[in-house]
């Protein structure tokens, strides 16, 4: 089928945006109010990809943290970041994100966004999480009106296929299939805000060393190629962070569980956590940071650990109530009352990935390691409890709680991540680069298809909400810039 020919006047933008998160929807927001025609192209059906889960964005020196003393400079939390990543990072695109994150929260609610508090997930981190009323879905429908509103064409089922050259070299249009039909779209910039590309299996392999579905998962991510970044690199702009993954830990995670109940609360909190082998391998203290509960995970190519817990920690969930908690929903303290009923319903379907026994080395029978080794994990583990003192990887004595029994249980925790952070190279004014930071005309990368940010990890410790937040700022510098140079390309024009 031959496409649509470039000059059909409803085929034409000056700014044309690839992908509707958080980055694409901020990106189309700013080039319009910038003055520029834009068209907004969807792959899926719906709007939003991953950005409709978004339950919290940072910033630092926001009026809501203001009207509630809340003293976390952007000078902190910029040096903080930096250190976290070892100043691997683009360390202007980091001051970049953090200068305008403030301004981002207001300019959020001008558009209808609404946020219930600011508030911190995990402890001893700075209160940055700006959180969401309705969670992403409302960011995404609030964004997409305002789009409208202003004058945004915005199509779905309308994936970018290609970028258009001119003879020139430049840039000049895209190609898309909407509705299933080629169709070639003129335009003079391009933003490109396609998410990533969490389930592509041969670059996950390529770029991670693990396997699709195998021994790691992806979260709230769906048709994730890495359509942007191929576009990206096709046109001259240079690979940073590939293989950088937004990881997690979490657990029982298998088709016959539905996520967020309560036996997956009970089995992300810190009780005892053994490899596949039976060993301990971690302070459990870690599993109030995704992060960290994700990273110590990937040792193992298996991709699943285990949490155990025995009736007495299984008596206090339900009675004086979890340590970590799991979403807004779920806070620390929140008492896991219907755990046993949610357990017992669980373990009736006799998966590999929840096993309950009578004695440790029942349990290790189920759980396919060797008994001998996890009856020493359990009795060193108790002696720790016993005397307040974790020898072995010092865990706070406030979460040593022993393994009694009369009843032990064990999930399996496989590693999962939440989208991948890395991809195409950008400068602080989000415009691709080449390898040697010069410029790929006309063309613009927003959210979490760039790299430059996060070194090996997700940054969240003293950063809480980064992912969103760099989606919204990072796409609305792209719309702001991509509007620019289309101005000025038309100028130059004459
Ligand atoms: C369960 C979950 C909870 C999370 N919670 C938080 C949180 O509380 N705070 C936080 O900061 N971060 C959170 N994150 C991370 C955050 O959601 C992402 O970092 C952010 O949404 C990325 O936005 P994006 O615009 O780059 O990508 P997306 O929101 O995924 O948007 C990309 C869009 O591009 C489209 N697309 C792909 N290919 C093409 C193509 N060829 N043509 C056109 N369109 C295309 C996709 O279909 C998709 O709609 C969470 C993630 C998950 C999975």
């Amino acid at each position: 089928m031959s496409a649509t020919p470039v000059g059909d006047s409803d085929m034409q933008a000056d700014v044309i945006v690839m992908g509707s998160g958080a980055a694409g929807l901020a990106a189309a927001i700013a080039a319009r109010e910038a003055g520029a025609r834009v068209t907004l192209l969807e792959k899926r059906r719906s709007l939003g990809g991953t950005s409709n889960f978004i339950r919290g964005v940072f910033a630092a020196e926001s009026e809501m943290q203001k009207q509630q003393y809340i003293a976390y400079s952007c000078d902190e939390a910029f040096r903080n970041f930096m250190e976290y990543n070892h100043w691997l990072g683009n360390a202007r695109l980091v001051r970049a994100l953090i200068d305008r994150s403030a301004e981002t929260i207001s300019w959020l609610q001008a558009r209808g966004v609404e946020f219930t508090e600011v508030t911190i997930n995990m402890p001893d981190a700075p209160r940055t999480y700006h959180v969401l009323k309705g969670i992403g879905r409302a960011l995404v429908r609030a964004l997409a009106r305002a789009a409208r509103e202003q004058g945004v064409d915005i199509k779905t089922s309308a994936a970018v296929v290609d970028a258009l050259r001119g003879a020139d070299g430049r840039l000049r249009g895209v190609r898309a299939k909407i509705a299933g039909r080629p169709v070639d779209i003129e335009c003079r910039a391009l933003v490109i805000a396609a998410g990533g590309y969490a389930n592509n299996r041969e670059w996950i392999s390529k770029y991670t060393g693990f396997e699709l579905g195998e021994n790691l998962f992806p979260v709230g991510n769906a048709g994730k190629m890495g359509d942007g970044i191929r576009l990206a690199w096709g046109m001259g702009a240079g690979a940073e962070g590939m293989g950088v993954l937004h990881l997690i830990r979490i657990a029982p995670y298998g088709r016959e569980f539905p996520l967020m109940n309560v036996v997956e609360a009970a089995c992300i909190q810190p009780a005892l956590w053994v490899d596949p082998e039976g060993r301990r391998f971690c302070d459990e203290g870690i599993a109030f940071y995704d992060t960290s509960t994700g990273n110590a995970n990937t040792r193992f190519k298996r991709g699943y650990t285990w949490c155990l817990f025995d009736d007495s920690i299984k008596r206090h969930y339900i009675q004086k109530g979890v340590d970590r908690g799991m979403t807004q929903r779920l806070l620390p303290g929140h008492r896991l009352r219907d755990l046993d009923e949610v357990l017992e319903r669980l373990l009736a379907l006799q998966s590999p990935n929840l096993v309950a026994a009578d004695s440790v080395e029942e349990l290790a029978a189920k759980m396919q390691v060797e008994a001998t080794v996890l009856s020493a994990t359990v009795a060193e583990y108790n002696e720790a409890c016993a005397k307040g003192r974790d020898p072995v990887f010092a865990k706070d004595p406030l979460l040593l709680r022993p393994l009694l029994g009369p009843r032990y249980y064990a999930a399996r925790a496989r590693t999962a991540f939440l989208g991948t952070l890395g991809g195409i190279r950008i400068s602080a004014k989000t415009e691709a680069v080449d390898e040697f930071d010069r410029p790929v005309p006309g063309l613009y990368a927003a959210g979490n298809d760039v790299g430059g940010l996060h070194a090996e990890s997700y940054s969240m410790r003293d950063t809480s909400g980064i992912a969103s937040a760099f989606a919204l700022i990072s796409g609305r510098l792209a719309g702001e810039n991509a509007a620019a140079y289309a101005a000025a390309r038309q100028g130059g024009e004459g």
